[in-house]
């Protein structure tokens, strides 16, 4: 099969604008329908440089003359290309994000965000990491949902030197933001367990070596996030991804992907859809760079907010996406396709003790709602060397994963894990919470959440010790639901609310009954439902004992 490829500045053989078939929208930036000219400021930066050619400025002009030599352009655009944001000034409150200049938010420190893809990473990688958060980044580390490592505190003078660690043990920082190809998650267990339908690892390595940092794809209209795995769990949430390869066995008893394009959170939050084919593992690489050409040239670049594939799947549909994909990027059609079995379980966080199929064990454990120390990932490492088989991964549910543990040594790795506050046995409530980075180092940012995320299951551990089903606690800064709002079982947004006296304080909009899975919904928004920050342990605590006194038998409180 054959990808055709373009840039803006090397754009393939032209095509002229094209009468609009029917129902095709115009004028909205689609490159491939002649609309070449920059239709806003992203796009302009995007066109006057690729955001791939910062690296340059960055070693060798931005880190010589510190924060104030940066380019605007680059401060708050390209910079993003090798995952490096601005943080938020400090002492701002959320009631001034959307009222300030981009200048007056930003902090003169940088988070910087490190892919994972697949999520797995040796005790060696762990530890340039740990020693990076520790010697750079004042001891703070996050894990994401979507599998990166978060650092914050970053200095622009460090950065050549923190590439330069990271790249000795085969790590990147390459396309972690910005509009392209982001980290592809993968399955943290990938090739180790027997319920698996495949093991993914290969097609997924071959798509990051081949176009991570490619120029053919370092300019689409918004992010892009991939997925691809043959977990029977489903753990990396094909739902909402982009694009996303689910392992699948079709009627002749072959294991390959079910194609699923379209999905994605936010504000107009939609489920991926099926395109009905089935993907054998050695297309995978070249059926990821025709729907991502297809996002690339008919994607809508006149608004940020109407630029996701989403908006395209909504208005082309399975169908004529499928024919598309087909006709115009590969040279073969592909075969219909069975849909992915369910899941077999609910929760997809790997967390608990699984045997693998060498007969060790996979512990996996939760932090606190993501947020680590340098100091903590070097001990996690450590760990990993002594008692497991050097192996670690993220999960994309803020979880990791210590791998290879022999059964002789699964309780003192346990007993060990939790003197480092991290639990391979927590309550449902820290396993269930997950939080975004929040207003303390988030610009867009409305209120805080890992501190609240911490309090709040500390709280309802303490308040319902007898309450032990699955559920999801998902808590958001801001409407952009990076931690996912709208498919936990109560999911908070953030907002300004008023408080009994009138104030606005930090609060949070709720949603509820949201859950993935083959009927996945998105949680219900009760119109005038919002807490206040510090009412939400008495909300919570208050919507479970109301579940826990009219459930009927066998009802489950998870969607
Ligand atoms: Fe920042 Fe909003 Fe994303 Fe949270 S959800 S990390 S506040 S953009």
């Amino acid at each position: 099969m054959a990808v055709p490829t373009s840039t803006p500045d090397s754009p393939r053989p032209a095509r002229a604008a094209r009468p609009a078939r029917a129902g095709r929208p115009r004028g909205q930036g689609q490159w491939a329908l002649g609309y070449r000219e920059p239709l806003n400021k992203n796009e302009q930066m995007k066109k006057d440089a690729d955001g791939l050619t910062v690296r340059d400025r960055i070693v060798n002009v931005y880190a010589h003359g510190g924060f104030d030599s940066i380019d605007p352009q680059d401060l708050r655009g390209r910079m993003r290309w090798y995952g490096l944001y601005t943080q938020r000034a400090p002492g701002i409150p959320g009631g001034k994000t959307a009222i300030l200049e981009p200048e007056e938010l930003d902090d003169r420190y940088f988070m910087l965000r490190v892919r994972i893809d697949g999520g797995r990473v040796t005790s060696e990688q762990l530890r340039v990491i740990a020693g990076i958060s520790t010697e750079f980044g004042r001891d703070v580390a996050d894990v994401t949902d979507r599998q990166n490592v978060q650092l914050h505190w970053i200095r622009i003078e460090d950065v050549p030197e923190i590439w330069r660690r990271l790249e000795g043990v085969g790590l990147s920082t390459t396309e972690a933001c910005g509009d392209t190809p982001r980290v592809i998650l993968g399955c943290p267990l990938a090739g180790e367990l027997e319920t698996e339908v495949l093991d993914a690892t290969e097609p997924l390595r071959a798509v990051v070596d081949r176009y991570v940092g490619d120029p053919a794809f370092s300019n689409l209209p918004r992010k892009f996030k991939s997925s691809i795995s043959g977990c029977a769990e489903h753990c990396t949430n094909h739902e909402i991804n982009d694009v996303a390869f689910v392992g699948v066995v079709n009627a002749d008893g072959e294991r390959g992907y079910d194609l699923w394009v379209g999905g994605g959170l936010s504000t107009n939050p939609r489920f991926a859809e099926r395109l009905g084919v089935f993907v054998r593992p050695d297309q995978v690489g070249e059926v990821w760079a025709g729907v991502t050409s297809i996002f690339r040239d008919y994607g809508y670049r006149r608004s940020r907010n109407h630029a996701r594939l989403k908006f395209l799947l909504a208005d082309w549909g399975p169908e004529k996406f499928r024919e598309v994909l087909e006709t115009e990027y590969l040279t073969e059609k592909l075969p219909d396709g069975p849909p992915p079995a369910t899941p077999i379980q609910d929760q997809r966080d790997h967390v608990g003790v699984t045997p693998m199929r060498d007969g060790t064990f996979a512990l996996g454990f939760a932090p606190r709602a993501g947020r680590l120390s340098g100091t903590t990932l070097t001990a996690v490492a450590e760990l990993a060397d002594r008692l497991g088989d050097g192996r670690i991964a993220a999960t994309a549910q803020q979880k990791l994963v210590l791998l290879g543990v022999a059964a002789d040594d699964v309780d003192a790795t346990i007993d060990e894990l939790a003197t480092h506050d991290l639990l391979v046995k927590p309550s449902a409530f820290r396993r269930g919470t997950m939080a975004c980075t929040g207003l303390e180092f988030c610009k867009l940012a409305i209120v805080e959440t890992k501190a609240r995320a911490d309090t709040l299951y500390r709280e309802l551990e303490k308040r319902l010790p007898e309450f032990e089903e699955p559920l999801t606690i998902n808590i958001n800064g801001c409407p952009n639901s990076c931690a996912r709002f709208q498919t936990a079982d109560i999911g908070f947004k953030g907002s300004m609310v008023r408080d009994d006296d009138g104030n606005q304080v930090e609060g949070f909009q709720v949603h509820l009954g949201g859950h993935f899975g083959a009927d996945a919904a998105f949680g219900r928004k009760f119109r005038g439902l919002k807490v206040t920050a510090d009412g939400m342990p008495d909300y919570v605590e208050r919507i479970l004992r109301g579940y826990l006194e009219r459930r009927e038998p066998n009802e489950r409180f998870a969607g």
